[in-house]
């Protein structure tokens, strides 16, 4: 560990959530915004901010450069009980709002797959949850941030003062500035607990049927697909769907508690997994299991929040079960008029033989206008895959190009490999974003190595 100068703190070997390609920064704590204001203006590899490091890629990293350490600025500064308004400190995780907030009556707007994400990373990645068809992404629901931007401000924005500056940081992976604090509208709850109903679907056109028919149904949905399965059976899936239950609908013995709370992972796994100990085979023995466990048709299951919403944060650092080879995330979304390549791109990967887990679809809604935001209407197919197969590289540039060229874009808060060149076709406004972080950022204080991969810094 260095300390290269006073305002500075300790050099740090990062990574993102997939463990690859980690790289050295000098960390500032987000609490203190006038040493993130001198890094800002001295720093010769420029300043990112840093939430918890779920984003799989490099997007939260700054090879040789500063960053802000989100999760130093932690709480409430702010609540309105009535309309759940609620403005917080970017390192705020979304466990943490989950924790204060339930007991009180009121969730996250948006929850991702696993509630360790602070709302700085929220915003910067625009993050979706199995809500998008009906509330739409994360900056959706903020009202206004302040952000630290080139000049070493920080001024407040919103829609209504700064649209342009707004919904280039919606999505911007953390390249228009640091947030510092946010202000966000949250979502009533009765209860803590969801009424779910699980179809198991046989095969691709079935699950795909029964969430086009049924998804306006329900508040939540996500299809779990089974990617070892091949021919006949090929995307034969899981499909979750519901929404949070009033205290009629819970049992009598949770009623007395209608909105408890409780935020733990039960295991960690070791260090120690060598690569290699997930290959097909195991793979294809946990799918299997996980396939034939779920009911064929169930209704009105009551869950928790963490049961429905948060499965794998049961299990801490589970990253780790890839090796220390780490792993990739691939997640694209198509609009619906190229359903065709969810099927083209789940045949291939399943018949190369790609050993991922549980692989998601889901569909989205209407996407916002943040430049850089993920989510367009259509269908959205993530899946995590270990790194080693000399086939991959060469495959996904294919499969990203089949992505693209049907009108769709793959999600840089994943991404640790997606091509430059395909960028101005993935995000149409990308000119619109470069004149926004021309003008806030003129002389390129904020930089990561994802933004120097892709030509965004
Ligand atoms: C198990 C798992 C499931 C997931 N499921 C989903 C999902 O369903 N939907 C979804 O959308 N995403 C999902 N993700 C991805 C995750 O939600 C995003 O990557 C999110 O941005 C991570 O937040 P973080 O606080 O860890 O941010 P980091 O990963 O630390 O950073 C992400 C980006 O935010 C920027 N940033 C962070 N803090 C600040 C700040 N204060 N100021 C400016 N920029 C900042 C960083 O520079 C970086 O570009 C999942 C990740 C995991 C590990």
């Amino acid at each position: 560990m260095s300390v290269p100068n006073a305002h500075l703190g300790p050099s740090r070997l990062l990574r993102g959530w997939g463990r690859t390609v980690p790289t050295s920064a000098t960390m500032v704590p987000l609490l203190d915004p006038e040493r993130v204001r001198h890094a800002v203006l001295t720093a010769d590899r420029g300043v990112l901010g840093r939430g918890l490091g779920r984003s799989y890629g490099d997007g939260a990293q700054n090879s040789g450069g500063v960053i802000a350490d989100g999760p130093s600025a932690i709480g409430v500064t702010s609540f309105d009980p009535d309309l759940g308004r609620v403005s917080v400190k970017a390192g705020t995780s979304l466990d943490q709002l989950m924790e204060w907030f339930v007991p009180l009556g009121w969730f996250v707007p948006v929850t991702p797959g696993t509630r360790q994400v602070t709302v700085g990373g929220a915003i910067a990645a625009d993050i979706h949850g199995k809500n998008h068809h009906q509330a739409g992404s994360w900056c959706n629901h903020v009202e206004a941030f302040r952000i630290m931007i080139g000049s070493g401000d920080v001024i407040n924005v919103s829609v209504a003062t700064d649209p342009d500056l707004f919904w280039a940081t919606a999505g911007g992976m953390g390249l228009t500035g640091v947030i510092l604090e946010a202000d966000i509208r949250m979502k009533k709850i009765e209860t803590s607990r969801l009424v779910v109903d699980t179809d198991r679907a046989k095969d691709l056109d079935a699950v795909m049927d029964l969430m086009v028919t049924g998804d306006a149904e329900y508040d939540y949905s996500v299809a779990w697909i089974d990617l070892a399965a091949t021919g006949a059976q090929l995307g034969r899936s899981v499909l979750d769907r519901g929404r949070f239950a009033t205290v009629n609908e819970l049992p009598s013995k949770m009623r007395p508690d209608p909105l408890a709370f409780v935020s733990n992972s039960l295991a960690t796994v070791p260090g120690i997994f060598p690569s290699g100990l997930l290959n097909k085979l195991t793979v294809r023995a946990f799918n299997e299991l996980w396939f034939r466990k779920a009911p064929e048709k169930r209704r009105d299951s009551v869950q928790s929040i963490t049961q429905f919403f948060h499965p794998l944060d049961l299990v801490g650092d589970w990253n780790r079960i890839y090796g220390p080879r780490g792993f990739l995330q691939w997640q694209y979304v198509v609009p619906d008029s190229a359903t065709e390549v969810v099927r083209q791109t789940i045949e291939e990967l399943s018949s190369t033989g790609v050993s991922s887990f549980l692989a998601v679809l889901k569909r989205f809604g209407a996407g916002n206008e943040g430049h850089l935001s993920f989510p367009e209407a259509g269908w959205t197919l993530a899946l995590d895959i270990p790194i080693g197969d000399q086939r991959l590289g060469p495959m996904l540039d294919r499969l990203d190009e089949t992505v693209v060229g049907a009108g769709g874009r793959i999600y840089l808060a994943k991404d640790s490999r997606v091509r430059a060149e395909l960028m101005p076709a993935m995000y149409p406004r990308l000119e619109q974003w470069r004149s926004v972080k021309a003008r806030v950022d003129p002389k390129t204080r904020f930089q990561s190595d994802l933004g120097r991969r892709l030509g965004l810094c």
